[in-house]
């Protein structure tokens, strides 16, 4: 499409998360009327990082904000799988880093740092915040969507940017249940001084129980006067409980048998600060638009977090939306393009994740995925 048919184009983004918001900034910069609608009063993001890869890095170069991004994250060279005691296992540099000619090593970022940039870089009118989407209309050339308060915009293009539980998807796509994994994730950002020394550098480390708790250690030096560490405890548990109880007694049994820091900082952890949910992914999406309402990120392919990638995908997705309308001359051809180039890798990436890790003994690599996505 050229310059008068994108300024032409009116797009509603369902949903403000990740994908949603670098969708908007995207094709707000394209020059499109795009509107983002959300559910919730404010936008906010779990207390927890997140590593930017080599790829997403590119796309925020390409969309003029790594510079941004970059100022709120740190650099990290490898990753590194442990065993609970914190034995090395294997460390690898992240795939695709030495592939760009900028510094693309991974980033460590706080997930409210992320979103709050990509905030700051859509014009306020773009943004309606209490705007939870209850119905939506596909007329073939244009689609209606309805919001809780009363409202409604038709526009050319709808994008369910909504979610693991995404209402644009059931309604038009299918009845794609969440699954759940058989895990709870505890996330909480710790203070660098309660990390019993083991914040020394900028790199992503696991560390895997014989119990099959896994332990991601995520830093964040540049927060805080003592820097922050992400702390996630993935263990496994029967209840399915979107959002689990946490007790003491929970944490200290899936810590059970790990090196005694990674037990002290477990002890000393602020339970009221913790985020806990049950994991869950979806099964493979089939159809993943019509001629004018496109999924993008976990609506489209909610993956497990074992690889760590469903934000970079959510990301990547919304940035190859933005280059097929410009490169297509049709809203249709343009989503059929895209849905072609990012379903192989985002696929691939929910079957690698849903094999879980191999046990500690097994295991031969940092990323499963390599070889097996673009
Ligand atoms: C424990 C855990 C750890 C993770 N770690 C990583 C990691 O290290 N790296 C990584 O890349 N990814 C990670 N992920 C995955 C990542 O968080 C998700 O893939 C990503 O947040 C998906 O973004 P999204 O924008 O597609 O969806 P979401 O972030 O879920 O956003 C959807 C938005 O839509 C809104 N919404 C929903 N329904 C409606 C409606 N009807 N109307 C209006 N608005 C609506 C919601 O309020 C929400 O704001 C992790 C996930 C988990 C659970």
């Amino acid at each position: 499409m050229n310059d008068t048919d994108i300024k032409n184009l009116r797009i509603a983004v369902i949903g403000g998360g990740f994908g949603g918001a670098a969708a908007t900034v995207f094709l707000n910069r394209l020059g499109a009327d795009v509107h983002l609608y959300e559910q919730a009063k404010d936008i906010k993001e779990v207390g927890a990082g997140i590593g930017m890869r080599p790829k997403t890095l590119e796309v925020f170069r390409k969309w003029g904000i790594l510079e941004e991004m970059n100022a709120v994250s740190s650099a990290s060279e490898f990753f590194e799988i442990l065993d609970g005691y914190g034995t090395p296992v294997v460390r690898e540099t992240w795939p695709k880093m030495d592939e760009f000619d900028f510094d693309a090593r991974t980033r460590m970022i706080h997930r409210g740092d992320f979103i709050d940039t990509f905030i700051r870089n859509v014009p306020t009118e773009r943004f309606h915040l209490g705007h939870k989407m209850t119905e939506i209309d596909d007329h073939g050339d244009s689609a209606t969507v309805t919001f809780a308060n009363g409202e409604s915009t038709t526009v050319d293009l709808v994008i369910g940017a909504d979610g693991i539980r995404s209402k644009v998807r059931s309604q038009l796509f299918g009845d794609y249940q969440p699954v759940f994994a058989g895990a709870h994730a505890h996330r909480v950002i710790v203070d660098g001084a309660d990390t019993h020394g083991m914040l020394t550098d900028d790199n992503l480390r696991m560390y895997v129980g014989a119990n099959g708790t896994l332990i991601y250690f995520l830093p964040l030096r540049h927060r805080g006067p003592n820097g922050q560490l992400s702390f996630d405890i993935t263990c496994n548990s029967d209840d399915d409980s979107w959002a689990p109880t946490l007790t003491r007694e929970i944490l200290a049994e899936a810590v059970e048998g790990f090196d005694d820091r990674l037990q002290a900082i477990t002890a000393e952890l602020d339970l009221e600060l913790v985020n806990s949910r049950g994991v869950y992914d979806i099964d493979q999406v089939e159809t993943w638009h019509s001629d004018s309402v496109v999924l993008i990120g976990d609506a489209a392919h909610a993956m497990l977090h074992h690889q760590g990638q469903g934000a970079n995908q959510t990301i990547q997705d919304s940035s190859e939306l933005a280059d097929c309308l410009v490169e297509f001359d049709t809203i249709p051809e343009a989503l059929a393009a895209y849905t072609q180039r990012r379903k192989p890798d985002t696929q691939a990436l929910q079957a690698i994740s849903r094999q879980n890790w191999p046990t500690i003994e097994d295991l031969s690599t940092a990323f499963p995925e390599k070889g097996n996505i673009a």
